[in-house]
């Protein structure tokens, strides 16, 4: 089974159509039916590992200030707790706790979703990233969910490569700041020259203002351990940046090849309703 990591962008994308949205959909498309997903979003980012493990997660619209449409997607997809406890054995001895009743399905997650998998019919779980944790501990449990791979699993990373909201320009829906650009042009090539070493991308120079707060840079640690421990080259699935200081770039490994193509700028033009950049919670 692939692997891949998603740039997932503003939560309008689940109701639009785009260059992003286009390449998920060709994604999905493209993999085995897998007995399960499991995503790993930048927005459940809690004090714990956990997993998913109730049979019917709730659709979790977890943002505000944004148009109805948006709040009245569903995505009921079924969950699958003895996948869940499947997911607890393979990472041993690292912990991870089972979630029967808080979480759900988060916007990170099923705004690439309704793209992807847009049957909903196949079961979703969610890995919560442990917010006390170390880079080294994300990248190391990406290398153990990898054994996922082989059992039918997909695994999908869900956050942006560069996501700083403080820093937005929504004049330049398509633009990329210099050190945006830097930042995500090194993850790149740490992602396919050697992607044990991602977590140095925490020593860049331009680390600070890329990820302000590391909740979207860590689900491309998970892809980076997962491709790491296949020996997989990673490949981009789609390119682009919005506004200034996010990057929508997504990536694959083990995923038939398709030209990555670059998104133009009528892609990309979604706006929130009212809101101001710290209000979004893209
Ligand atoms: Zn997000």
């Amino acid at each position: 089974m692939p692997a891949a990591f998603v740039g997932h962008g503003s939560p309008m994308n689940a109701v639009e159509r785009n260059a992003y949205t286009d390449a998920w959909r060709a994604f999905g498309a493209s993999v085995p039916r897998p007995r399960a997903i499991l995503c790993v979003s930048a927005h459940w980012y809690i004090n714990a590992t956990a997993v998913t493990a109730m049979a019917t997660p709730r659709t979790i619209h977890d943002f505000y200030g944004f148009p109805s449409e948006l709040f009245d997607v569903d995505y009921p997809a079924p969950g699958a707790p003895e996948i869940a406890e499947e997911i607890v054995e393979v990472v041993e001895p690292t912990w991870v706790g089972l979630d029967a009743d808080s979480w759900g399905i988060d916007h990170g997650t099923w705004s690439v979703l309704v793209h992807a998998f847009p049957d909903a019919d196949v079961p979703v779980l969610q890995l919560a990233i442990n917010a006390m944790k170390p880079l080294e501990y994300h990248l190391d449990l990406g290398t153990r969910l990898a054994g996922l791979r082989d059992r039918g699993v997909l695994v999908i990373g869900s956050g942006n490569v560069v996501h700083n909201l403080r820093d937005i320009d929504w004049r330049q829906p398509t633009a990329g700041f210099a050190w945006a650009e830097r930042f995500n042009e090194a993850a790149r090539t740490v992602l396919t020259d050697d992607p044990a070493r991602a977590v140095t991308l925490g020593e860049h120079p331009d680390w600070a203002q890329a990820a302000p707060t590391p909740d979207h840079f860590i689900p491309l640690l998970y892809f980076a351990g997962m491709a790491a421990a296949s020996g997989d080259r990673a490949a981009a699935l789609v390119d682009g940046y919005a506004y200034g200081s996010l990057s929508m770039t997504s990536y694959s490994v083990g995923a038939p090849p398709a030209p990555a193509h670059e998104a133009r700028s009528e892609d990309a033009a979604w706006m929130p309703v009212e809101v101001s950049a710290e209000d979004t919670n893209i």
